[in-house]
């Protein structure tokens, strides 16, 4: 197949684009590079069947004749979509409506990328994809929030009204080689700061839990999803839960190192609780996830330690 992959320059975009490399498919990599870097994509420039093409998904786009578009473009970390509050809902917007138009054009099949943030601050746990999530509307997380559940309004209502063969995989807290060290999601952060020997920056009291998966589990239930006929969402994710405390203890533990926690302010509206319920992932595409915490750590070590080069991180994010 011809696929493209519009964020192919981020963190997950660029882990798919290898993987559907790995399956034998050409790929069309698009991405305005306002989070992501050509650095994840650069051991594919001797690469044949891979063409990059910088270009924002909010303006309408045709690369050609595809058979397959993987959405995947939109600013992810709460760092990053905070400062781009308004480009992060114009690309779940007019972005993945010129997305779907692509695909449109050429009976493409589509996969959506969408996000455990469409359940908010959940009061229903561990989530399943049946709950309709507990958003605020208005505050500083609603630029993202809102942008992947309007996204996915749009992708149903292509599927409903205009017979778009589509998929939404709602993606839970996702970590591995190429994160991006300097963008403030929580196990960069602590990686970094523990191979530094800087202090660890816990977030309130450390209480708050968040579901942790490995990249290739997460990339291995995209692409079972991306090959299987379910039109509904449906949450990839590891269900194993750690409070962020014990998450810094785990980090600790693995990097041997002798860093003290500490902790800061709580983000406002920081989700207290995340927790994907898997069943239909399980019952649907045989899929779950093999790699545990401290694995996954283990496995980005040399990843990290490459990067210690790098700014220091920020350590807080400021929410209002
Ligand atoms: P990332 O920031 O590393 O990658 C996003 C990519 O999209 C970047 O390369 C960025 O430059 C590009 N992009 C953003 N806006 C664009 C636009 N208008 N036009 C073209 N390119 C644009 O983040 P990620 O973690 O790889 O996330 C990828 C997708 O997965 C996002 O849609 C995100 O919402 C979703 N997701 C990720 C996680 C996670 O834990 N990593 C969790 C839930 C959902
Ligand atoms: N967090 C933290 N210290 C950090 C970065 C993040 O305690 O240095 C917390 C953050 O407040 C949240 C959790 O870790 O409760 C996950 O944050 P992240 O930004 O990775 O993703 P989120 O799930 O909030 O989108």
């Amino acid at each position: 197949m011809r696929i493209l992959i519009t964020g192919a320059a981020g963190f997950l975009g660029s882990h798919l684009t290898d993987a559907l490399l790995a399956e034998g498919h050409s790929v069309v990599g698009i991405d305005n590079l306002c989070t992501g870097s050509l650095e994840n994509l650069s051991h594919l420039t001797k690469e044949p069947r891979f063409e990059f093409r910088e270009h924002d998904i909010c303006q309408p786009f045709d690369f050609g004749r595809v058979d397959y578009v993987f959405n995947f473009a939109s600013p992810a970390s709460p760092q990053d979509y905070l400062r781009l509050g308004v480009e992060t809902l114009d690309a779940g917007s007019t972005g993945t409506r010129n997305a779907l138009e692509y695909a449109q054009k050429y009976q493409a099949r589509f996969l959506h990328a969408s996000t455990s943030e469409c359940y908010g601050d959940p009061a229903v746990h561990p989530q399943t994809e049946d709950y309709w999530g507990n958003v605020n509307p208005v505050g500083p997380r609603s630029v993202y929030d809102e942008a992947k559940r309007f996204s996915e309004a749009l992708v149903m209502a292509y599927h409903r009204y205009r017979k778009a063969d589509t998929r939404i995989v709602r993606i839970f807290n996702t970590y591995g080689p190429r994160l991006k060290p300097s963008d403030g999601r929580v196990i960069s952060n602590f990686l970094i700061q523990a191979l530094r020997g800087e202090d660890i920056t816990v977030y309130g009291d450390g209480s708050q839990s968040r579901s942790f998966c490995y990249v290739s589990d997460e990339i291995e239930g995209i692409l079972r999803l991306s090959q299987s006929e379910v039109h509904s969402p449906i949450n990839i994710g590891n269900p194993k839960e750690w409070t962020i405390l014990d998450c810094a203890k785990a980090v600790l533990r693995i990097t041997g190192s002798t860093s003290r926690i500490i902790h800061r302010p709580l983000p406002e509206d920081d989700p207290a609780q995340r927790k994907p319920d898997i069943s239909r992932a399980k019952e649907l595409l045989g899929w779950e996830p093999r790699i545990d915490l401290e694995t996954g750590l283990k496995l980005c070590l040399e990843y990290f330690r490459k990067s210690l080069a790098l700014p220091a991180v920020t350590d807080s994010v400021t929410l209002s």
